[in-house]
């Protein structure tokens, strides 16, 4: 099978356009992981409203501020 160069050119062309849509995809897809994962280790005290991200497993977290403990998954804005 022989290419003309218009025909080079275009597989070209079109591998890395494809080349470079799918590492866009994949950036996002790893960029929206790390967000909602970012997102579970923040926590907003429900006493003082200081926020603070907490990398342990524990369901009850203590704020480093006031030392309350917060629940981990509760949104203290929604009392
Ligand atoms: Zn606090």
């Amino acid at each position: 099978m022989e290419l003309t160069l218009t025909e080079f050119v275009l597989l070209v062309v079109f591998g890395t356009f494809l080349t470079v849509l799918c590492f866009a995809v994949i950036s996002r897809m790893l960029l929206a992981r790390s967000e909602a994962r970012a997102l579970k280790r923040r926590f907003i005290c429900r006493l003082c409203l200081h926020a603070y991200e907490d990398f342990g497993r524990d369901r009850i977290t203590s704020c480093p501020r006031c030392g309350a403990a917060n629940e981990r998954g509760r949104d203290p804005r929604r009392c």
